[in-house]
């Protein structure tokens, strides 16, 4: 195995993801360049790249999805590798081969390895073949109403209906009422072909109120694989992650090894080499399942990096110029309590409608245990073509009474006008009983979650809410007297401060 250091990379995305690998390069000496569409024309991370290069258009289509365009940039300036982020190229198995073929490094696994693991079937196969037990279902993908009727008898319902190449939480059906197989498989179908290009469905055993909790696995070139721990991921809305944690609090050192040494098992039946996640379901009892290994960073790698000590980017980076792991499993402990709460422009009193408009007023939260990766800043405005991610908020406790305290006081500190954010629905969760003790599954969100829930829970007596309007005001005020503004609030400010949920009972306040 050759050696090669990297020293020119490209970062082919954009968000926060971007500015995240961004700042790893420059910490590892590593010159690093960006990409933007003109809708990111005014992006922070363009700011912080040494160059960036325009890809014409808005659609990520045109723009971050373009192969063809990436590649050659690369060729033209010299590029050395390109980190994929999250999303967009991550997992495109093209896009690591074109790379290839042109001697550039991709920062991540090989193209076949993204093309086995991507297929939830393929890699189901590859565990079991190692003894990992997956959620018990089909093997192969069903393609006629017949077989699937006939699976539908054998695994008991209820079933999920599931898209092979599905991600992202998308192509997921669950079937309760036999009657109702035939219109959902149909249905599963058309979207699997529409949103992944592929009508590859198979059938799974839905399991009622289960866990999320995955694996972060690093392998090299050399063949060592080891994990980081878990990070728990059951706080979702639609099969999405909302707030990720890590340790899982239903963890213990021993199921740790368990799942750990299955995990590493799951990703050594690939050969797999790069950052990757295995994900499990647990259930009531107490066991778990395999469900499928995503081949990249996740959007929650922070928490794993707080509680390990770790650089998950550096590691990725090390690992693609052919360097041996940096530590061994035996060095891998985890120390006190992660959280992270992703920021999303979503109005969560309406059905997390995604919202656009400009950030009129950006005042991040600061001070012991907080870690904000995000790409937002005062006046940028949130471009319609993307995803509605407008940054992760991350808090490190010594343990998770302590991160979930700097979670709600880095909430309310935290002021955001001009869009709507899911701040209030991260400030519901961490302040619900069951939340704080540890006690909730997949179905949280459905069981607990409303928009009058959230609506009493903003205009309860509690103190947490009452002094986040007034830290709102006071910060508000402060902020316009120090912008030369008369200290008090014109009445632009006043209205999209009045019309921030906070603020709804302190108008008079203000
Ligand atoms: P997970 O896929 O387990 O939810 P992440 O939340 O880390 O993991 O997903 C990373 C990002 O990539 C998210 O924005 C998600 O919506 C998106 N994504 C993941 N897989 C796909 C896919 N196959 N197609 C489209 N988007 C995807
Ligand atoms: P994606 O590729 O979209 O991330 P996953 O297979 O990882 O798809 O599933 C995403 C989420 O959907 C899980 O975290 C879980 O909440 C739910 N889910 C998936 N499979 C099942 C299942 N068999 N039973 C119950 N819930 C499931
Ligand atoms: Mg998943």
């Amino acid at each position: 195995m050759k050696k090669r250091k990297i020293k020119k990379l490209l970062v082919a995305n954009r968000g926060e993801i971007a500015l995240r690998v961004i700042r790893t390069c420059r910490e590892m000496g590593i010159e690093v360049d960006a990409l933007y569409s003109d809708a990111d024309r005014n992006a922070l991370h363009i700011v912080h790249a040494v160059s960036s290069y325009r890809l014409p258009g808005n659609t990520p289509q045109e723009t971050y999805l373009n192969i063809p365009l990436i590649v050659d940039i690369c060729k033209k300036n010299k590029i050395d590798a390109v980190h994929p982020g999250y999303g967009f190229l991550a997992e495109n198995a093209d896009f690591a081969q074109a790379l290839e073929d042109e001697g550039i490094i991709f920062v991540g696994p090989t193209a076949k390895c993204i093309r086995d693991y991507g297929d939830k079937l393929v890699a189901k196969r590859l565990a079991a073949q190692v003894g990992v037990r997956g959620v018990p279902g089909t093997d192969e993908p069903v393609t006629t109403l017949k077989a699937g009727l006939k699976a539908l008898k054998e695994i008991k319902l209820p079933v999920m209906i599931k898209a092979a190449a599905g991600g992202g939480g998308r192509g997921m059906r669950v079937v309760r009422n036999e009657a109702e197989f035939s219109k959902d498989f149909k249905m599963a179908q058309s979207e699997s072909l529409a949103a992944f290009g592929s009508d590859k469905v198979f059938l799974e055993k839905y399991i009622e109120h289960p866990r999320h909790i995955e694996f972060q696995i690093l392998g090299d070139q050399h063949g060592n694989i080891i994990h980081l721990c878990e990070r728990e991921c059951s706080i979702q809305r639609r099969h999405q992650k909302l707030l990720e944690e890590a340790p899982s609090p239903v963890v213990d050192r021993k199921l740790r090894e368990e799942m750990g040494t299955v995990a590493t098992k799951v990703a050594k039946s690939g050969n797999y080499v790069g950052a990757g996640t295995v994900e499990f379901l647990v259930d009531r009892k107490g066991s778990f399942h395999f469900i499928e290994m995503n081949t990249r960073l996740q959007v929650e790698h922070p928490v794993t990096e707080l509680v390990t000590n770790t650089d998950l980017v550096r590691e990725q980076i090390l690992i693609a110029e052919g360097n041996k792991l940096s530590f061994s499993q035996d060095e891998v402990h985890v120390h006190g309590h992660s959280i992270e709460v992703r920021l999303n422009a979503e109005d969560p009193l309406r059905d997390f409608l995604p919202v656009l408009g400009k950030l009129n007023r950006y005042l991040p939260p600061m001070g012991n245990g907080i870690r904000l990766d995000s790409s937002a800043y005062e006046g940028y405005e949130i471009p319609i073509y993307y995803d509605s991610l407008i940054g992760k908020l991350i808090t490190y406790g010594h343990d998770r009474m302590s991160a979930i305290r700097k979670m709600q006081r880095a909430l309310r500190e935290f002021i955001i006008t001009g869009v709507k954010t899911t701040i209030p629905f991260h400030q519901f969760v961490m302040a619900h009983p069951d939340f704080q003790k540890g006690k909730f599954s997949t179905s949280f969100v459905e069981e607990h979650f409303s928009a009058k829930e959230i609506k009493r829970f903003l205009h309860s007596k509690d103190e947490r809410v009452n002094l986040r309007d007034v830290a709102v005001a006071t910060a508000l005020v402060y902020h316009l007297s120090q912008a030369n503004v008369q200290p008090q609030v014109n009445p632009v400010e006043a209205r999209d401060i009045h019309r921030s949920p906070y603020a709804m009972r302190h108008r008079r306040r203000l």
